[in-house]
């Protein structure tokens, strides 16, 4: 029906942010969650972990057969990270636009308001992390958070 639909628009996404090693270890973290929570996201869950090399295979399993995926694999297992799940209507989308493109050196000429143009280096070194799709995103949150959020649960407020 219309009214299904009218509700389907209105209703909260869910999305995956990681502060990755580079924006830790340089300190953007609270600048981070700023920008965040001012455009309306909310943060429901969060934790920090250091990556081993077999996490960063199975989390990028798509890019576990590219040629830059070594240097990633060292890019990635260099620090702690910190992991977001963000939740606002079209959040998928929306968080990728606050990011910016995935080259941060690119960002800083075309996206200079972005999170990537902000804090990250070069088209590895880029600071955040995205899902990019509802699809990703569910899988995603999944990796990181399955315990705490078993398939069907429905977050209605704030967790934090
Ligand atoms: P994203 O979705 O914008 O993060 O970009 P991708 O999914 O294409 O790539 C995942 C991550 O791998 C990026 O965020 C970068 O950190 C890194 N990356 C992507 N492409 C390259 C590349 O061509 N070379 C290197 N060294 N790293 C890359
Ligand atoms: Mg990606």
């Amino acid at each position: 029906s219309s009214r299904s639909s009218a509700n389907a628009y209105l209703e909260k996404e869910r999305t995956l942010a990681i502060v990755k090693p580079d924006g830790v270890s340089g300190n953007y973290t609270s600048s981070i969650r700023k920008i965040i929570l001012e455009s309306g996201f909310s943060i429901q869950r969060e934790f920090t972990v250091h990556l081993d090399e077999d996490g960063v295979r199975r989390f990028y399993a798509e890019h576990s057969t590219k040629s830059f995926f070594p240097s990633l694999t060292k890019y990635m297992t260099s620090g702690p990270v910190l992991i977001m799940i963000l939740q606002k209507v079209n959040a998928v989308a929306d968080w990728r636009a606050l990011i910016g493109p995935t080259d941060a050196r690119k960002a800083k000429m075309t996206h200079p308001n972005s999170i990537r143009a902000m804090c990250g280096e070069d088209l590895e070194r880029n600071c955040v992390h995205g899902s990019d799709s509802v699809e990703s995103a569910a899988r995603e949150i999944s990796f990181f958070f399955k315990e705490a959020f078993p398939e069907g649960t429905t977050l209605e407020h704030d967790e934090l």
